[in-house]
C-alpha cells in the first residue's frame, strides 16, 4: 500500500517532469519519500577495543520493532588515512547512527567498507556511508557475497528487515559491494594493515575475516555466531590467524572473545568456550 503510494507519487512526478517539474511538486515528492523513511536509531557510543579499533555494540541479537534492527555490532578502524568500516548494520538508519558515533571519535572521513558476508545486518547500512562520503568509497566483499547481494538475497534481506522491525528500517536501499577481495589480500592504510581471510565455507560460503595486523585483532563477522558453528569450521578457519582477540559481529551475550591461537586443535576446543568474556 505505502510503497504503491510512493510509486504513484514518483510516477506522477516523472510524468510531470516531462513537461515541467514545479518546485511544489518536487517538494511533495521529497516529503513523500521522507515520510516513508523509518525513524532514527538511538545513539550507542562506540567503545574502543584497541589502538585503532572501535565497536558499536548491539544490545540484541535479533531484529525487533523496538531495536529497529540493531542486531549486529558495527566495527570501525581509525587509521592514518581515514576510517574503515567492518560491516555497516541492518539499515540506513543504523548506518547514520554509526556515522554520528564515528564523528565523536574522529573527524577523519570514511574511506572504505568491508562487508563480512551477504546477510542484511552486515551490509544494509552501506547506503548511509555512500550518501555521506560519496559513491566512490570502495566496498569490499567476497565474490560470493557480492553475487548474493546483487541477486535476490539483497532485496530479500531488505524486505525481511522491514517486516521484522515493523517498517522501522523503511527507506533502506540495497547498495552492493563494489570490489572483490580474496584470501590473503593485504590493505595498507598507513599505520594499519588489514589482512583478508577466507578459508572456505563457514557461516556462509563467502565469509571474510579482517585481521588488524598491528592491533592483533581479527574481526570474524558471524563465523563465531553460535555454539554450533563454533564446533568445527571456526576452528579450522581461525587456525591460520595469529591473533589475540577475535571480534564477533553478533552479540549473543559476549561481544568479544579472547583467543590465543595455537597449532593444537584439541587445546583450542578446550580453551575457547571458557575464554568468552564481555568487554
Ligand atoms: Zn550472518
Amino acid at each position: 500500500m505505502v510503497p504503491n503510494a510512493r510509486r504513484q507519487v514518483l510516477k506522477w512526478a516523472a510524468g510531470a517532469s516531462a513537461v515541467a517539474l514545479s518546485p511544489q511538486l518536487m517538494q511533495f515528492a521529497k516529503a513523500a519519500d521522507n515520510f516513508l523513511k523509518g525513524p532514527a536509531v538511538k545513539d550507542i557510543p562506540a567503545k574502543q577495543i584497541s589502538q585503532h579499533v572501535w565497536m558499536i555494540y548491539s544490545p540484541d541479537g535479533f531484529p525487533t520493532p523496538e531495536n529497529q534492527g540493531m542486531m549486529a555490532n558495527v566495527t570501525f578502524v581509525v587509521s592514518q588515512k581515514g576510517v574503515i568500516l567492518l560491516d555497516t548494520g541492518a539499515s540506513v538508519q543504523i548506518g547514520e547512527m554509526a556515522i554520528r558515533m564515528i564523528k565523536r571519535v574522529t573527524h577523519k572521513p570514511v574511506i572504505a567498507i568491508f562487508n563480512s558476508h551477504y546477510h542484511g545486518d552486515h551490509f544494509l547500512g552501506n547506503q548511509a556511508f555512500i550518501e555521506a562520503y560519496g559513491k566512490d568509497i570502495p566496498i569490499y566483499a567476497h565474490p560470493y557475497s557480492i553475487t548474493q547481494i546483487k541477486g535476490i538475497e539483497g532485496n530479500a534481506w531488505r524486505n525481511l528487515m522491514e517486516r521484522w522491525t515493523n517498517q522501522a528500517t523503511a527507506g533502506t536501499k540495497v547498495i552492493p559491494p563494489t570490489h572483490i577481495t580474496k584470501q590473503g589480500d593485504i590493505f595498507n592504510y598507513g599505520d594499519v594493515r588489514i589482512k583478508i581471510h577466507h578459508h572456505g565455507i563457514a557461516h556462509t560460503p563467502g565469509d571474510i575475516c579482517m585481521q588488524l595486523i598491528e592491533d592483533k585483532i581479527t574481526y570474524v563477522g558471524d563465523i563465531v555466531a553460535s555454539p554450533i558453528s563454533m564446533m568445527v569450521r571456526m576452528l579450522v578457519l581461525l587456525k591460520p590467524i595469529k591473533t589475540c582477540k577475535v571480534l564477533r559481529a553478533i552479540r549473543y551475550g559476549y561481544p568479544v572473545m579472547v583467543n590465543r591461537a595455537n597449532n593444537s586443535l584439541k587445546s583450542m576446543v578446550s580453551f575457547w568456550p571458557g575464554s568468552m568474556k564481555p568487554v
